[in-house]
């Protein structure tokens, strides 16, 4: 039974015999949540009295119904359409992103209706109309094979009795010419295609929920009969690519095209074209209209949207309206526009974006579109995407470079020896590690792409070969691309889009920063990270690792000269050399901060990561320290940790070879006095890592604080400064009371909260991670997205803690996690003041702040 209800009118629940199945009008009860995104926006086409073709609509509980086994109502559904029309059914769920069932086109064709229609628009126009539907009916609805099809060798009609004849074979009976059993069969494929399990996981795997419906939409097809211009075609007025104002689509004219249908392109193009006449001079009338109508749709549908529309006799139907598909960067311009046209809010545009997408504008990016040969896949530790020639060291990357060459540098795992290699290279792969592994981090910094942990490929470093994951051995100098945004690697060079910071991302980014309402800092380490960082608009530097200022060839060899001495005398001499290049690093990086807060963390070496591995990095250090090999060899021996990550690192170095730390403080007091004497008032962080006890505070700071003293009486100036603890050890979240009373700021650093909460080896994790998440060990990998529950306990013991000894502790958070919105949301429960990740991840994190924060406000 079919009822058009009136406004307000009760909805009734269906039932086997009372299927809900409503005509589209403007007062029909009709909701996304009931009837899917489709059927409503029919609606409301409808009530702005664009000229839409009759439709009904089936609700979800009607689909489901009819998937269940009940016979669809279709002899009510069709005493609502003309007996001569051709249907269409297309589906309607709630999200368009969910996939569904393809549309089903010119249901009620048959050898009786083929007859009138080839009188009507001619003979090879009927036959396309006809075998377009068997040949869909019989695959999507019959279910027959598609091959047999293959077999067609006729062209026009003798093609359509060849396949009517197959489909008589194939389904054992003949093509179905009652359009009512026709409409029966394809509501109940649609139905049971939506409830498949193939479908089912499809759509949950791109968020829907499990019950998820779908609702169908039987609409009368225009199908272009009579002597003035007939067509089909889309329009839309913003180009999807670059989201600026263009009336784009594609117009097929029927009757310009009538031969075209025969055979080649059909298209027209909407505006004059030298190619054929536009719509625009076939029809000017129909296409200043589909304008204004597109004009109005943006208008009260608050969107871009893509009409559909056919042309009959001149006169224009709009079938439909969908979201315009668009890219990351048309997003973002679609947004801003329809903010500053008072279409939709700013906050409105702040949360249509969603947070990752931003890391497209950020960094080149293989194009949509492009072709993907994919030799292997590992994890996506650094986005963007880059082309170049496989190199197998850092040696090969310098010399590509000196070359001009782009390289793409390629090793097992990376290290401090190989920091050369990855300024120059223009992506990074390796076998092992993960999303905290040496190469992910110093990637996300240097905003390299970078795919790590790639264990389905073979890697070959000293023969010199990459074999891919079919087979496909690559040398040094064959060319991939290695796409950090998504974690695989091509072969060869792809298409790429270039990343976009304009006007339009500076004014978004903007509305967001006025609903945030927690800080954003970068972690950076040198001065281009921290002009990366201010150009992102973070709000200070939350995270300097110094031992990073050391990768550069020339300072490599002071700092392990200075992890090297043996005695004070030697130690002193190697300070004396590192002590002015801190200096300049750290008055540099104030210069550029421009006032910002600049924490700075003493030395946090894994000393593993600075000793020479290769045999020329051991004479070559040798040679440096005027030793025998030898002597480097054995000092390397000694040195050795079994476990590097848990030794000798951070504060324990600090308090072992408190020198280290004297040298580190004066270079920071030193550079903060030049910098107010050239005007920039100062008051640096410093950070102490790796603490698990409050004595190891109190020591650290007895010792800063000689320091200041010393360097402010040898300069007769004064400064200030503030000493803060970085968290990372499980005993210090849960000391963090104690430690808080000696600190200003206590930064909770989740990378090796995160190693130590679980026991899992930051490095060696990726060999095992993807097969527990597989198997749903973890949801996710927890180096990746924050463990609110484990570490978050943690956390929140730190906080809660450390906020009881000294309510006035600045909180932060500063490992790899930082810039997540699960992480933030976190963060802003729990009362962080700010987050700190990788300068290239700022916006996201900005953006994802904003979000929450709105969010909150509405609710
Ligand atoms: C951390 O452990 O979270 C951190 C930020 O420090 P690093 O990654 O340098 O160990
Ligand atoms: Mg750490």
């Amino acid at each position: 039974m079919l009822r058009a209800h009136s406004r307000g009118a009760a909805v009734q629940k269906p039932s086997p015999d009372n299927p809900d199945v409503t005509l589209i009008t403007p007062t029909s009860p009709m909701s996304t949540p009931t009837h899917g995104g489709r059927a409503k926006c029919l609606q409301r086409l409808v009530r702005l009295d664009l000229p839409v073709p009759r439709t009904v609509a089936l609700s979800f509980a009607s689909v489901h119904q009819i998937a269940s086994g009940y016979r669809p109502d279709v002899s009510g559904i069709l005493s609502e359409f003309d007996p001569n029309a051709l249907l269409c059914v297309r589906p309607s769920s709630e999200d368009p992103d969910w996939g569904g069932p393809g549309a089903v086109l010119n249901i009620g064709m048959n050898d009786a209706r083929y007859v009138d229609l080839c009188d009507q628009i001619g003979t090879p126009a009927a036959t396309e109309i006809y075998l377009r539907f068997v040949m869909n009916y019989a695959i999507d609805v019959a279910r027959l094979d598609a091959e047999a099809f293959d077999e067609i060798e006729g062209e026009g009609h003798d093609a359509l009795t060849e396949a009517l004849q197959i489909y008589e074979e194939e389904a054992e009976e003949p093509f179905p010419q009652d359009p009512a059993v026709q409409l029966a069969e394809i509501l109940r494929s649609m139905a049971r295609a939506w409830e498949g399990t193939t479908a089912r996981l499809l759509r949950q795997a791109k968020g829907a929920p499990v019950d998820a419906g779908l609702g169908l939409v039987v609409q009368e097809m225009a199908l272009g009969l009579g002597s003035g211009e007939c067509g089909s075609g889309v329009l839309q007025l913003v180009n999807s690519f670059t989201g600026l104002p263009q009336v784009t689509g594609r117009y097929l004219s029927q009757s310009q095209g009538r031969e075209a249908l025969d055979g080649g392109a059909a298209s027209i193009f909407l505006e004059k074209d030298p190619r054929g006449p536009s719509l625009e001079e076939l029809a000017p009338e129909a296409f200043a209209a589909l304008k204004e109508h597109a004009a109005l749709m943006r208008a009260r549908l608050r969107e871009e949207m893509q009409i559909e529309f056919t042309i009959e006799n001149g006169n224009l139907h709009i079938l439909d309206g969908v979201r315009v598909e668009r890219s990351a960067r048309a997003a973002l311009r679609i947004v801003v526009r329809l903010a500053e046209d008072g279409i939709i809010t700013k906050q409105e545009a702040v949360m249509r974006i969603e947070p990752r997408a931003l890391s497209e504008l950020l960094h080149r990016q293989v194009a949509a579109t492009a072709k993907r040969d994919i030799l292997g896949s590992g994890i996506a530790a650094s986005p963007g995407a880059a082309t170049g020639k496989i190199v197998f060291s850092s040696e090969a990357a310098q010399a590509g470079a000196a070359r001009g060459e782009p390289c793409v540098l390629v090793r097992r795992e990376t290290s401090p020896e190989d920091i050369r290699g990855m300024h120059v290279a223009c992506a990074v792969l390796t076998e092992r590690g993960g999303m905290t592994s040496h190469a992910a981090v110093i990637g996300r910094g240097l905003g390299l792409p970078c795919v790590v942990g790639a264990a389905s490929l073979r890697f070959h470093v000293k023969r010199k070969q990459l074999v891919a994951t079919d087979g496909r051995v690559l040398r040094e100098g064959d060319e991939i691309t290695v796409d950090g945004t998504n974690g695989q690697v091509l072969a060869g060079s792809v298409q790429m889009i270039e990343a976009t910071l304009d006007e339009t991302f500076r004014t978004f980014m903007s509305w967001a920063d006025a609903e945030r309402d927690i800080g954003v800092r970068a972690n950076a380490d040198t001065p281009a990270d921290a002009k990366t960082a201010l150009h992102f608009r973070a709000q200070g530097i939350g995270l300097c690792r110094t031992e990073h200022m050391f990768f550069e060839a020339e300072r490599l060899t002071p700092m392990r000269e200075m992890i090297f001495a043996q005695n004070p005398q030697d130690r002193q001499a190697a300070l004396e050399l590192v002590l002015p290049m801190q200096r300049a690093d750290f008055l540099e990086l104030f210069r550029i901060m421009q006032g910002h807060p600049v924490c700075i963390r003493l030395f946090d070496p894994p000393l593993h990561e600075f000793l020479p591995t290769s045999r020329a990095g051991q004479r070559e250090l040798a040679e440096a320290l005027d030793i025998p090999v030898s002597d480097v060899t054995r000092r390397i021996d000694s040195l050795a940790e079994y476990n590097p990550m848990l030794g000798m690192r951070g504060v324990r170095l600090g308090i072992s070879v408190p020198e280290i730390y004297d040298m580190q403080a004066r270079a920071i007091f030193e550079a903060t006095v030049e910098a107010a004497n050239e005007g920039i008032t100062i008051v640096p962080e410093i950070m102490v890592p790796l603490v698990s006890a409050k004595r190891e505070v109190e020591l650290v700071r007895g010792r800063v604080e000689a320091v200041a003293s010393a360097v402010r009486t040898e300069n007769s100036a004064d400064f200030t400064y503030r000493l803060g603890v970085m968290v990372e050890t499980p005993r210090a979240c849960l000391r963090a009371g104690d430690i808080a009373e000696h600190t200003h700021f206590l930064s909770f650093g989740t990378n090796d909260l995160t190693q130590m909460t679980y026991g899992l080896s930051r490095d060696d994790a990726g060999r095992f991670m993807s097969e527990y998440v597989r198997q749903g060990v973890f949801s996710e990998d927890p180096f990746h997205i924050l463990d609110t529950e484990g570490v978050g306990e943690l956390l929140r013991l730190g906080v809660v803690r450390g906020r009881a000894a000294r309510p006035n502790v600045v909180l932060s958070i500063c490992g790899e996690h930082a810039a997540h919105t699960e992480s933030i949301a976190f963060c802003r429960a729990a009362g962080f003041d700010y987050v700190s990740c990788s300068p290239f991840r700022v916006p996201v994190a900005r953006l994802a702040a904003a979000q929450l924060a709105l969010a909150d406000k509405i609710g």
